[in-house]
């Protein structure tokens, strides 16, 4: 039953997936288990241990089974999720701590695992690295799942659903999200979760609008709720009125008739009026986005994350493992180039084989290309697996977090290496791949003259870039009015870059968010980037400004947006060029 609370309550979170939906609630946290407390007699101890054992096989079995379902509905890519969930299932804590609660308290053996759950809660909570932190829903999905068995309970709250359902959850694991039927769920919307948990990486790749972080959209919703997911904005509208209803119904038709026009772009050539062309690519974490870029007529993948290959999972994966991948990708994209850049783990994103200290300042600590020097071997086993793709189609590296030439030197020794072993063992690659740097701190800003000497080509990471720059988190919520891409130290620091670049007659990518905003195209271009990669939907965007700029007008405006004081000027005035010059292109 819908609820009977006011109309039209707005909720605002993080546009974890684009896109405009309308659909009925489905709350899944209703489902939640409720665990009741029991005595149990001594004489029954045994057998509610044994009760307690028999959910955790049928959980196994379940599981085992849903892998099988998931790779046969959608291949193996996500499967490392329900690995973990298999191995959490294994884990010696969870089982003798819940048995010893219920021999020695006596407790019924649901209560037992609900007592243990809270415990690594605790512990999970207690963790500062967001991403680690993240992981503790794992565990609390996996304990549902046993303590549903127990209770002859279901799990497949998602599978069920009927019509056009927006799940509302107080977080969901990968493995619920793998598990839905596209033409059921439309969207969804969570009480936790930033851009970089699974559920925001996973939903966008399965092109599913969703907006996390709402904090409380559970306890403000009942199902059958009329719902609207505004992706774009970030924004939930539940039991929206009809007006509001009668308007995100245009906004939808419109935002569809849009991205289907934008799509019609897909095959024209990403050039200004005057012949300037420029490489539109896109960005990927996972081989399932890749159809995605092709659709939107992506030209290559100027980023591929290749540490979400490493993340959720207790083991790392090996040489072969990572070599079919990356081939999988390099040969699916063919012929346009695979831009590979290597493990950037540390930081916010945590690799639990790694044994990574906690630091106290995680961004500014063991990250990146300081990691993959620490450790060679790794770091050899990603750059052979890079070598052998590429001999499937073109594939560039390149190394993220560059401080200094130091490093370059270093990484370009180990890379040398993996070649010779290569080479020793006959084993073909592409002698001539090139090097690259991510640009993403200052110091790499302010030698960038030094580094150009070093490779074939830099990619300005604009994300850490501002981060770094300005001295803003760009996790925290509290600072995003700081965090601006359009600061005159930001846009200063692009120009010595690009200068840089040339000057050296290399050329100059842009992977950050940043590349993926249409009206910052004609400063880029104008600045000289040479390539810009993006999320999948934005390419036709930027392509059709792209298309109405001449490269002339784009320098002038480029210069212009150089002369400001503050972000706030450079925006109003780049509002008002494209107000006048580009109008009908504003989304
Ligand atoms: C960046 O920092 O801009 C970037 C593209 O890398 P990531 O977002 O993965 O840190
Ligand atoms: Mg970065």
């Amino acid at each position: 039953m819908a609820s009977e609370k006011s109309k039209n309550r707005i909720f605002r979170g993080i546009g974890a997936s684009p896109g405009i939906v309308i659909g009925e609630a489905r709350v899944a946290d209703r489902n939640r288990v409720v665990v009741v407390e029991t005595t149990v007699p001594a004489a029954e101890i045994a057998s509610e241990i044994e009760r307690f054992h028999d959910a955790l096989r049928k959980a196994k079995e379940d599981l085992l089974s849903l892998k099988e379902q998931i790779s046969r509905k959608r291949g193996t890519e996500h499967l490392y999720v329900i690995d973990t969930h298999l191995m959490i299932l294994d884990d010696t804590m969870l089982t003798t701590e819940t048995v010893s609660l219920i021999e020695q308290e006596r407790i019924n053996a649901e209560a037992a695992l609900h007592r243990t759950l809270k415990k690594f809660k605790e512990f999970f909570e207690g963790i500062e690295d967001e991403y680690l932190r993240e992981r503790g829903s794992d565990v609390e999905t996996v304990v549902e799942r046993v303590l549903r068995n127990m209770l002859g309970q279901r799990h497949e709250i998602l599978c069920e659903a009927e019509g056009r359902v927006v799940i509302v959850a107080h977080d969901l694991s990968p493995s619920d999200i793998l598990q839905i039927d596209k033409e059921k769920v439309v969207g969804f919307v969570t009480d936790l979760g930033g851009k970089t948990s699974h559920t925001a990486i996973v939903s966008r790749s399965l092109e599913i609008p969703a907006v996390v972080g709402l904090e409380k959209i559970t306890g403000e919703v009942v199902d059958g709720d009329p719902i609207i997911v505004d992706g774009n904005k970030g924004l939930v509208v539940v039991n929206p009125d009809e007006e509001t209803f009668r308007d995100y119904l245009q906004h939808k038709q419109y935002y569809e008739y849009r991205e289907k026009e934008f799509l019609k772009l897909k095959d024209l050539p990403a050039e200004t009026v005057d012949g300037q062309r420029i490489a539109l690519k896109g960005n990927v974490e996972f081989i399932e986005e890749v159809p995605s870029i092709k659709k939107h007529g992506g030209e290559g993948i100027g980023l591929y994350r290749t540490e979400m290959l490493f993340l959720g999972r207790s083991t790392l994966p090996d040489e072969e493992e990572q070599f079919r991948t990356y081939a999988e990708i390099v040969r699916q994209m063919a012929p346009y180039p695979v831009t590979i850049r290597t493990l950037d783990v540390g930081g916010d994103k945590f690799v639990a084989d790694l044994n990574l200290d906690d630091e106290l300042n995680p961004a500014l600590g063991l990250r990146a290309i300081r990691l993959s020097l620490r450790c060679p071997d790794l770091f050899k086993t990603q750059l052979r697996a890079i070598l052998r793709a590429s001999t499937f189609g073109t594939v560039r590296v390149f190394f993220p977090m560059i401080s200094g030439v130091g490093e370059i030197r270093s990484a370009k020794i180990l890379l040398e290496e993996a070649k010779q072993e290569l080479r020793d063992a006959s084993v073909p690659f592409d002698e001539n791949m090139e090097i690259g740097i991510m640009i993403e701190t200052p110091s790499a800003v302010i030698i960038a003259d030094l580094l150009a000497r070093e490779v074939d080509f830099f990619s300005v990471g604009t994300n850490d870039l501002i981060q770094y720059s300005l001295a803003i988190d760009r996790t925290n919520e509290h600072l995003s009015h700081l965090y601006e891409p359009l600061h005159p130290a930001v846009l200063r620091s692009l120009k010595i870059v690009a200068d840089a670049a040339h000057n050296e007659g290399i050329y100059v990518s842009m992977c950050g968010e940043m590349a993926g905003e249409p009206n910052y195209l004609p400063i880029l271009l104008g600045l000289g980037f040479d390539e810009l990669s993006m999320n999948a939907v934005s390419i036709p965007k930027v392509k059709r400004i792209l298309r109405r700029c001449s490269r002339s007008e784009a320098e002038s405006l480029a210069q212009q947006a150089l002369s400001f004081s503050t972000a706030t000027e450079v925006d109003s005035y780049l509002q008002s060029q494209i107000v006048t010059r580009f109008s009908d292109s504003i989304d």
